[in-house]
């Protein structure tokens, strides 16, 4: 068993039961050129009302593990126990309680709306089939509301609004089936920046309004330290540091942790005294289908050892809730030493 996992065991008594537990789950794809472990063995476990953070560079893995749990993906191998019971199903052959349960708001809002229907078509398609009961009008109305749209906006048609007004849509479309757990996927990065932190602020409301728990994913580690509980960081499928918000950012210790942060544009010499000793890549990112041999972050890592290039650094418990697979935490090695501040 993976040893996040057996932390999470733990960790769920002294919490409040969680509400989603991904164990060792792995997404391969076989594809002409070869098989692409876009998943590879990720555990973790998100409470009821939390916001996880789930971030990682471009082909990370990331989306694809949000993907299996709303059930666009059926994983390769692993557990998603959600409310109690394993998930780890394509959407088709999930119970409708489930369906309804779990959503998600994509990174473009452009490419999920269809254009030929009104928003109001829009938002009653989900009414339709799990709220059937309901006021259906009076459903539309209220959820343009809480996403803070005017009711004018029912009768509009996806072109007719701007970039930040389609996300809100798809975010009322999202919330129509009264879900206890949404997946976030990048819904802000396609947006201009003018808008994102409104987009942020209504989220975060509605998280706290109808007691949301969250799965936010981004390549946006900043944005994280203001809003997740928690922060997971995937490297090239896995899970390489996982902590609470706070230690994350005030104590990283992977490395390729201390180097996004490193890189983080500020404005402050405050801001600049807080982040990590800067870290440069040495490499680019690995391709999905040449990943490299042991710890997969050894080509980029300035810090690499001979151990690295051949064996993968298991996710170890280094601090309280603080999670970190790297061999400088478990080689008499000083290296990490160096580079602390
Ligand atoms: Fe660097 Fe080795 Fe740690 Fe990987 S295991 S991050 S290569 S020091």
């Amino acid at each position: 068993m993976p040893l996040v996992f057996s932390m999470t065991t733990e960790k769920m008594e002294r919490m409040s039961e969680p509400i989603l537990i991904v164990e060792n789950v792995k997404k391969y794809f076989n594809t002409a050129r070869g098989i692409i472990k876009a998943v590879d063995g990720v555990s973790f476990f998100v409470n009821q009302g939390e916001v996880f953070g789930v971030v990682g560079e471009s082909g990370s893995g990331k989306t694809t593990l949000g993907n299996m749990v709303v059930g666009i993906y059926t994983p390769t191998s692993g557990k998603i126990i959600y409310k109690g019971q394993d998930i780890a199903k394509h959407a088709k052959e999930r119970p409708k309680w489930l369906k309804k349960d779990i959503q998600i708001v994509f990174q473009n809002p452009a490419s999920s709306l269809n254009p030929r229907r009104t928003i109001r078509q829009t938002l009653e398609v989900p009414l339709k089939v799990h709220m059937p009961s309901s006021n259906i009008a009076e459903r539309v109305d209220k959820l343009l509301e809480m996403v803070d749209l005017p009711p004018e906006f029912a009768e509009r048609y996806p072109d007719e609004l701007g970039g930040g007004e389609k996300q809100l849509v798809a975010i009322a479309r999202a919330l129509a089936t009264e879900p206890s757990f949404v997946v976030l996927d990048e819904p802000t990065s396609a947006l201009d920046v003018s808008v994102q932190g409104k987009i942020i602020k209504i989220l975060m409301n509605l998280k706290k309004r109808l007691n949301l728990s969250y799965m936010f994913i981004t390549h946006n580690l900043s944005l994280m330290s203001n809003v997740a509980d928690r922060v997971a960081i995937m490297y090239l499928g896995k899970v390489r540091e996982l902590a609470e918000t706070r230690d994350f950012f005030l104590n990283p210790m992977h490395p390729y942790t201390r180097m996004l942060l490193s890189s983080i544009p500020v404005i402050t010499d405050e801001e600049e005294k807080l982040k990590p000793k800067r870290i440069e890549s040495m490499g680019e990112i690995a391709g999905a289908l040449n990943i490299p041999p042991g710890c997969s972050f050894h080509p980029r890592c300035p810090f690499v050892m001979d151990v690295c290039r051949s064996v993968d650094p298991p996710l170890n418990e280094l601090a309280p809730a603080h999670f970190c697979s790297c061999h400088l935490y478990t080689t008499s090695n000083n290296a990490y030493d160096k580079y602390k501040k």
